[in-house]
């Protein structure tokens, strides 16, 4: 029996029935029972009404008529409870289908991207998140929907992954609407055989009905399947994840996308985080990767997480993440700069100190965007955020108002390696970095190039760049696992009046190479985990006008000490994204990390974070701030015991290693001095042996000492590097 019956036998409608005495009399239908196959009717008679309830069976064999398909307009009037309830979630779904994607990422956009909105002080209440689905297209197709927009979207807004999820609209209405193969059978009442009063004839027409029903259902099949082969050929299926690469165009169709424009203001921060989504490269677009990275707005990233439930079906989850600025893959350097580092420029004109930072995987544009845009293989270090401050600096030393001030430009490059400092203008020479009893660090011997005009800063730049990458290969670039640092120094009669630090961090990813078999590797992840968590806190204190800092924690910090405290200081920090869907999961470890750094921004509130920040400063503070452990609380909810005990051994295995280093060069020093006297007192022909028999012996008790100092200073080293090998096998067994 086909639905459409119950369609034409709804409440309301006046029919014929027939009486026990044969009489066929006019009377209302007033509800309908799909699962009893029955309706109840109610008619007047002797000015009393009476109803009785009939089999549906007997009512079309009285009302013939109503077996007959009516137009769906008529339909639409009459239809029954049950069939509207399943027409209204249709319709839902349908409206869901051609819009609400965008159009609730629109919303979501428009939210965060609102300057006046009041951003509660929780964690992640800058992104938000959507699901997009994929969807049977038999639905649709029943629905009249057009195959094309067969996105089915369920909105919700939810913090991250792992946090509390409020859906706030679901449709998930597929289940009750539709059997395995997409087919609304479910709500067809049940052929019913039993019935006393149907007659053979009513029966034949019955089994004519389900024959035609089963007829359309196959003509159906035979059209999505159709549909499914044109929609790859529309999509290019030879890209591996062309239904996830088709319902991210769908989402991207119905949004209207203002990205960020030379004409947008420039806004002062005391800390700016921005994000910069890099263009698919050659080998990725040979590859026909997915470009998973949507930036709708000049505020707005939206991240399209490919998904799939255990029934395999599809989805796309949309994460929004807010910043200061958000730029897309066709924002040039200058653009970038122009938003990013060129406002803080002013700031060491005034004697302050500013830092920038290009945070992100390997590979995701830090270099570029930081020493200059590549052609080919070769950086053009003059568009790069190194050069375009540079020039900054001395348009503005040009300018009356700094023109007569004694100002003297230079700069310097280096790089941190391990925990260790290289010079890049001066052929990688390995630095020591000192501190002295005012906690004043020095980076011993690190050459500082005057220069006189942008020009010659380019020259450092690229003398710099050519040294950092020199003698590696691609597969094994230790850029990728460096922190570059280029600086700007202004100095007035010698004295340092204001500096600007640029630098290009070491790829993210490599924090994670903690659990590595090889010691070198696990070290330097450890150090670059350490560097990259510090750096987060000294931002965050930094946010906060704290005096303290945790910046001993990783050399990165350290050697930056000075530009993180006093009150001109501003920073600026660049997410760098790969679009790829390969690179999803570390876009979003990216994108939270940068996150968590403006969190803590003054105009984004945060109370609760201050009091973390506090409670923190007072602790470190009475610790002191030696080799412990001096994260946030905050931060050490972030991490892993075992990180912490991996963190904790590798700075001991530096510090140790840094001491025995010292201890051998004194040894040295002193051995040479002390033997060239001894040696030299053998020379004289008339040398007195009972002296000379003397200072030998007390040069060989003397230096005794020294090796058993430095013997000890060995055997610590070694009990740390065994600490660190435990630590990190716990990392290991304990990986999720
Ligand atoms: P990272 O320093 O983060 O490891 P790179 O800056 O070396 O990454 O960039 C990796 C590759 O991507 C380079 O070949 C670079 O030219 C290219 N690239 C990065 N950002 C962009 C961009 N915005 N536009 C064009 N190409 C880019
Ligand atoms: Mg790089």
């Amino acid at each position: 029996m086909d639905s459409h019956l119950y369609r034409n036998v709804c409440p309301g409608r006046v029919i014929n029935i027939q009486r026990s005495n044969g009489l066929i009399h006019k009377a209302t239908v007033k509800t309908v029972s799909v699962e009893r196959s029955a309706v109840c009717v109610e008619w007047s008679e002797g000015g009393a009404v009476k109803g009785k309830e009939i089999d549906i069976d007997d009512v079309i064999t009285i009302n013939p008529e109503l077996s007959k398909e009516v137009p769906a307009a008529d339909a639409k009037e009459n239809l029954p409870l049950q069939e509207n309830v399943t027409v209204q979630k249709q319709k839902r779904r349908t409206t869901l289908s051609k819009i609400p994607a965008p159009r609730e990422v629109a919303a979501v956009t428009a939210n965060v991207s609102a300057p006046e909105q009041k951003i509660p002080a929780v964690r992640g209440r800058s992104r938000m998140s959507v699901i997009t689905e994929s969807q049977c297209p038999l639905q649709e197709n029943e629905m009249g929907v057009d195959p094309c927009t067969s996105t089915q979207t369920r909105n919700n807004l939810s913090v991250p992954a792992g946090r509390t999820r409020t859906r706030r609209l679901s449709c998930a209405t597929e289940a009750s609407l539709t059997n395995g193969n997409g087919n609304t059978e479910d709500h067809l009442p049940a052929a019913r055989t039993n019935s006393s009063v149907s007659p053979v004839r009513r029966k034949s027409n019955i089994v004519k009905e389900m024959e035609k029903m089963k007829n359309r259902r196959e003509e159906k099949r035979a059209q999505i399947s159709e549909i499914r082969t044109k929609r790859a050929q529309e999509y290019d299926s030879s890209c591996p994840n062309w239904e996830f690469a088709q319902m991210i165009k769908e989402f991207r169709a119905t949004l209207d996308c203002q990205p960020i424009s030379i004409t947008d203001p420039i806004e002062e921060h005391r800390i700016c985080v921005c994000v910069r989504k890099r263009p698919l490269n050659k080998q990725e677009r040979l590859k026909k990767e997915c470009d998973v990275i949507t930036v709708p707005s000049k505020c707005v990233l939206l991240v399209h997480e490919p998904k799939q439930k255990v029934d395999l079906t599809k989805y796309l989850e949309t994460q929004a993440f807010r910043f200061d600025f958000s730029f897309d893959e066709s924002s040039s350097n200058e653009m970038v700069y122009r938003f990013t580092a060129r406002p803080l420029v002013e700031t060491i004109f005034e004697g302050g100190k500013a830092t920038c930072f290009a945070y992100g995987q390997t590979g995701s544009g830090k270099t570029h965007t930081m020493g200059g845009d590549f052609s080919g293989r070769t950086q053009n270090a003059s568009k790069g955020i190194y050069a375009f401050a540079s020039q900054d600096v001395f348009l503005l030393l040009n300018q009356p108002r700094y023109r007569n001030q004694d100002l003297e430009v230079y700069v310097t490059f280096f790089e941190i390696y391990n925990g260790k400092v290289f010079d890049l203008l001066n052929k990688k020479t390995k630095l020591r970095v000192l501190e002295d009893g005012k906690q004043q660090v020095q980076v011993v011997g690190l050459q500082e190039r005057q220069v006189s005009c942008a020009e010659d800063v380019i020259r450092m730049i690229e003398m710099g760049s050519a040294c950092r990458t020199s003698g590696q290969t691609f597969a094994n670039a230790s850029s990728s696992r460096s922190h570059a640092c280029f600086q700007i120094i202004l100095r007035r009669r010698g004295k340092l009046s204001g500096k600007f630090s640029l630098v290009d961090l070491a790829g993210n990813e490599r924090g994670a190479d903690t659990s590595s078999a090889d010691r070198q590797t696990r070290m330097e992840g450890a150090e670059i985990n350490k560097s990259l968590l510090a750096l987060k806190e000294c931002i965050r204190a930094l946010g906060q006008n704290k005096s303290h800092t945790p910046f001993r924690e990783s050399k990165l910090t350290q050697v930056l000490r000075d530009s993180f405290i006093g009150t001109n200081s501003r920073t600026c920090m660049i997410a760098m994204i790969s679009p790829g869907m390969s690179s999803c999961e570390y876009t979003l470890n990216t994108l939270r990390y940068a996150d968590r750094v403006k969190e803590l921004s003054p105009h984004n509130g945060g109370g609760e974070a201050q009091n973390q920040m506090e409670t923190e400063n007072e602790e470190t503070e009475t610790s002191g701030e030696g080799s412990g452990h001096s994260l946030s609380k905050d931060e050490e909810e972030d991490i892993s015991p075992h990180m912490l005990n991996l963190h904790k051994a590798t700075t001991q295995i530096n510090e140790l290693e840094e001491k025995i280093v010292e201890q051998l060069r004194e040894l040295r020093q002193r051995m040479t001095t002390k033997l060239d006297y001894l040696l030299g007192i053998t020379e004289k022909p008339d040398y007195d042996l009972e002296t000379f028999v003397s200072r030998a012996k007390h040069f060989i008790e003397e230096s005794s000492g020294n090796f058993l100092s430095v013997r000890e200073t060995l055997d610590a080293l070694g009990a740390a590097m065994q600490l660190e090998e435990q630590a990190s096998k716990q990392m290991r067994w304990h990986r999720p």
